[in-house]
């Protein structure tokens, strides 16, 4: 199965890929209204957000968190190790 190259989701029908477009790699979340990907920036500060709201984590926890996923995820990986 196809995962989201920008947070991992399983993207099982067309309309979990961004625009509903299946040639894209990425999920919906993932992507601005436009329908391109988000920036790293963009992912990085909304993936925070969910972190710290979902798991009840401080900024610096939730920061570890959010790097150490983004790390394995293929859209993100060569930013954060050239970091
Ligand atoms: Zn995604």
């Amino acid at each position: 199965m196809e995962k989201c190259i920008a947070c991992g989701m399983p993207m099982e029908k067309p309309a979990d890929h961004a625009l509903g477009d299946v040639t894209k790699n990425y999920c919906r979340h993932c992507a601005k209204e436009n329908g391109e990907m988000q920036s790293f920036e963009e992912k990085r500060s909304n993936l925070i957000d969910f972190v710290t709201r979902t798991q009840g984590l401080d900024d610096k926890a939730a920061v570890g968190v959010v790097e150490t996923m983004m790390k394995e995820l293929p859209a993100w990986r060569d930013q954060l190790w050239n970091n």
